[in-house]
């Protein structure tokens, strides 16, 4: 038989419209490739990772439960559940887990998205949104931010009849800006009935416990708010792939509908759940990453490149050209990630915030790289 169908003709509407991600090389492998001794040598300041690494007593939890790997995992995450619960003071039937919260995202799209149904976000808001959207066949609404932070006005002008969700990154990713809580309470008092709003909080806990906006209450009052976290960032556990969704139960209900049930592993329960009692570890990676961001915006001060300020554990870097300035970066041995392409950030790179000599490795390459290695004023 002639074949003259392809796997592409045969695929699903808008798979082949899906942007290709393309995943960052491993470090071991960016450093061969430019000639460096090994992947020690290089910088990795790409992914937003927590510079101290994961808390000491989530390591334990892990290789203690290495031994029950045989298992399946609680689909449930009953004691994590019940752990999260209490610290967070809400019901545990307001909670669900992920694989990373990035599942969630998907998971949250699975459920109220779909084609003749649209989606409201912001320009430069993470990516994961858009992508999501465009899979389901979702109508994407993009509306500009202003001075690279999200514009609720502009947002909720953009409402329409079919509009079903709403994705707000707070702080946002790349741009790391935030809007304040009494601007969102303002938003929300003028969100109408139809749509569900879901703030992806993935950087809170890196903000001052007094400046986070508190969300929650709104799900707590069962608004139709999900609110997105992530043992990712400050908890320093991404390579574990866990997250979280906190919903009035009916929507948490819709969420266990569609996610698979052993969707979060066990290993990765088993860490959250020691991660969650670190406090010291979480606070420690705040005053890291605080103390790191006004180091990083002293030196770039200082070598005359602009920045954006930011609340969580990275920063927009205003380069001019950010892919040739991301490119000529690693060959002085630093990872940072251009911007370009789908967020239209073309000026800049993100870097993430690192430990205290990985900030300095950064500005000395930014340095060469921007002036040539001579611009310190001092
Ligand atoms: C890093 C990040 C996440 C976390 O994703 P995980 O899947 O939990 O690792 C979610 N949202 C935003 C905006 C992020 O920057």
């Amino acid at each position: 038989m002639k074949e003259t169908a392809t796997f592409l003709s045969l695929a699903n509407p808008g798979v082949d419209q899906l942007p290709v991600y393309e995943p960052g090389k491993p470090v071991s492998e960016a450093a061969r490739e430019l000639g460096f001794a090994s992947g020690d040598v290089m910088v990795k300041l790409a992914s937003n990772e927590n510079a101290l690494g994961p808390s000491p007593l989530a390591e334990e939890a892990m290789i203690a439960a290495a031994k029950d790997m045989h298992r399946y995992p609680d689909g449930g995450a009953f004691h994590l559940r019940h752990a999260l619960a209490e610290k967070l003071g809400i019901e545990p039937d307001t909670i669900v887990f992920g694989n990373g919260s990035n599942e969630l995202i998907e998971l949250v799209g699975q459920v109220w998205l779909a084609p003749g149904r649209g989606m409201v976000i912001s320009d430069s808001a993470f990516i994961v949104y858009r992508l999501v959207g465009v899979k389901l066949g979702a109508k994407i609404v993009s509306v500009p931010m202003k001075r690279l932070t999200h514009d609720p006005d502009a947002m909720l002008a953009a409402v329409e009849p079919d509009t079903a969700l709403i994705f707000f990154a707070n702080p946002n990713n790349p741009t790391g800006t935030m809007v304040d809580g009494e601007t969102l309470d303002r938003f929300m008092d003028r969100i109408p009935d139809h749509v569900v709003v879901c703030f992806d909080e993935a950087y809170i806990e890196l903000l001052d416990p007094t400046a986070q906006p508190d969300m929650l209450k709104y799900v707590r009052q069962g608004r139709k708010v999900i609110v997105l976290r992530t043992f990712s960032k400050a908890y320093g556990l991404a390579g574990l792939r866990i997250g979280y969704a906190i919903a009035p139960p009916d929507a948490v209900a819709l969420l266990n509908r569609v996610r698979q049930p052993f969707n979060v592993n066990a290993m990765a329960q088993a860490a959250a759940m020691a991660a969650l009692k670190d406090d010291a570890h979480v606070n420690r990676t705040r005053a890291v990453i605080r103390a790191g961001a006004d180091f990083l915006m002293r030196e770039l001060d200082n070598i005359g490149v602009p920045f954006v300020p930011s609340l969580a554990n990275f920063m927009l870097v205003e380069v001019g050209d950010g892919r040739r300035v991301f490119e000529a970066l690693m060959r002085q041995g630093v990872i940072a990630r251009p911007v370009g392409g789908c967020y239209g950030l073309d000026r800049y790179i993100r870097v993430t915030i690192g430990t205290q000599e990985e900030n300095m490795r950064l500005i000395a390459a930014l340095n060469t790289v921007m002036n040539g290695g001579g611009a310190v004023k001092g």
